[in-house]
């Protein structure tokens, strides 16, 4: 079968075994999940792979190399969605894995050593609300606390719903390693871009550059004087919206002048508002709340973009009469995928382009575990975690071919 038709067999079969209403439904560690894990085992068993089952439901699908004691490459994503998901984030990078290894046996390639694909469970935080539970679970990362963590709909702890399922919840509350990063050599992963910019480079494919880490603000607060909107003039005013609005706008023109420079940096402010207690429209705001989001894959760029944020605030005190605490900050590291592995790929590919990542991924955890990571990202319309992802089987096929070129190349350079 052609890997084209093949992939299209998939996609259609996924579809229709985890739709839901409008949209995907493959609930980590629930039956949905499941569903795309049997597809996806039973169609790797009809290629010939060897299918294994770790302890906590990762699925491992492995073509056989000449030297089975060596490190094996493992290309992997995740199997389940957010709810009223898309078909394709996590499933297209699973798919393309066996597109490329049926492309390597069509072409009577054996590797040098073995290429597995990896189903990896619950990449998704939406259902327990922890992340990377299948690729931090396989390394033993994961603090056993979040087997207490429950499903949001039904209330029902991490534990007891791995348990049901089958799966052996004591792997993660004795952090046990399933999975030897030594055994591997490097981690390649497939995902649809959930942005818009390959459509508007109007490119099908990426390499991607690294996940962008992330320092927040979380509970930032301006102080100022609430007060009556028509008797105070300007000069005596504490305004904390005015001073508010002032910073984010003074960052929002630091952020043009780093991107003008070739850094990689994205601010937000998700969340801004006043006191609903105590605003009101003939008021002038006394205080306001808000967040400061602030992501790169550079963590000098992220200290440097707090430290401006911090500057600036102590500037704005004066200027509006305010008081700014920025509060504590949460953060989580950077993720650069390999230099010589995004070389070899923009090498390998017929129209060469580099992005970052805004959103994490599995290949976030390999790379922290020290092994060699590279992404692929696939265009995609109407951004993902919605059932409006919008993938072409064109794009998917433009993934698959620079997959298995990179495969190919790994191969001959460890025979020459
Ligand atoms: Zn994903």
């Amino acid at each position: 079968m052609p890997t084209s038709d093949l992939a299209a067999k998939l996609f259609l079969a996924l579809d229709q075994a985890t739709r839901q209403g409008r949209g995907i439904q493959r609930d980590t560690y629930g039956a949905g999940e499941q569903a795309a894990h049997d597809i996806i085992r039973q169609s790797a068993e009809t290629l010939g792979l060897e299918c294994a089952v770790d302890a906590i439901g990762n699925l491992t699908m492995t073509m056989p190399g000449h030297d089975r004691t060596q490190p094996r490459i493992v290309i992997g994503s995740h199997l389940d969605s957010v709810p009223q998901g898309g078909n394709f984030d996590g499933a297209a990078g699973v798919v393309a894995g066996l597109c490329a290894i049926a492309r390597l046996r069509a072409d009577n390639v054996v590797p040098p050593w073995d290429i597995a694909v990896m189903g990896i469970r619950g990449e998704e935080s939406a259902w327990f609300d922890v992340p990377y539970l299948g690729s931090a679970g396989a390394f033993g990362l994961l603090d056993p606390k979040c087997l207490e963590v429950r499903r949001f709909d039904t209330q029902r702890s991490l534990a007891d719903t791995m348990t049901a399922g089958g799966f052996d919840a004591g792997a993660i509350r004795e952090r046990r390693r399933l999975l030897d990063p030594v055994s591997v050599r490097a981690y390649l992963e497939v995902h649809i871009e959930q942005g818009p910019e390959l459509i508007g480079e109007g490119l099908p494919v990426a390499v991607v550059t690294g996940i962008r880490g992330c320092l927040r603000f979380r509970n930032a607060r301006c102080v100022g004087a609430y007060a009556h909107s028509g008797a105070v003039p300007r000069r005596h005013r504490q305004d904390a919206v005015a001073a508010t609005v002032a910073l984010l706008h003074h960052m929002n023109e630091y952020w043009a002048r780093i991107e003008a420079r070739g850094d990689d940096l994205v601010l937000t402010s998700g969340e801004f508002f006043t006191d609903a207690a105590m605003h009101g429209p003939s008021k002038v705001a006394g205080e306001t709340r808000f967040v400061l989001d602030i992501r790169s894959t550079a963590d000098a760029v992220m200290e440097a973009a707090a430290s401006e944020a911090r500057v600036a605030a102590e500037r704005f005190e004066e200027q509006f009469r305010v008081r700014f605490d920025l509060g504590a900050t949460s953060y989580s590291p950077p993720a650069m995928m390999d230099a010589r592995l995004r070389q070899t790929l923009l090498n390998l590919s017929d129209h060469p382009y580099e992005m970052a990542s805004g959103a994490g991924h599995d290949a976030a955890i390999f790379a922290q575990m020290k092994i060699p990571s590279a992404m692929i990202f696939i265009r995609n319309a109407n951004g993902s975690h919605n059932p409006d992802e919008a993938m072409a089987l064109d794009d998917f096929d433009a993934a698959v071919m620079l997959l298995t070129r990179l495969l190919k190349s790994s191969c001959s350079a460890a025979v020459a």
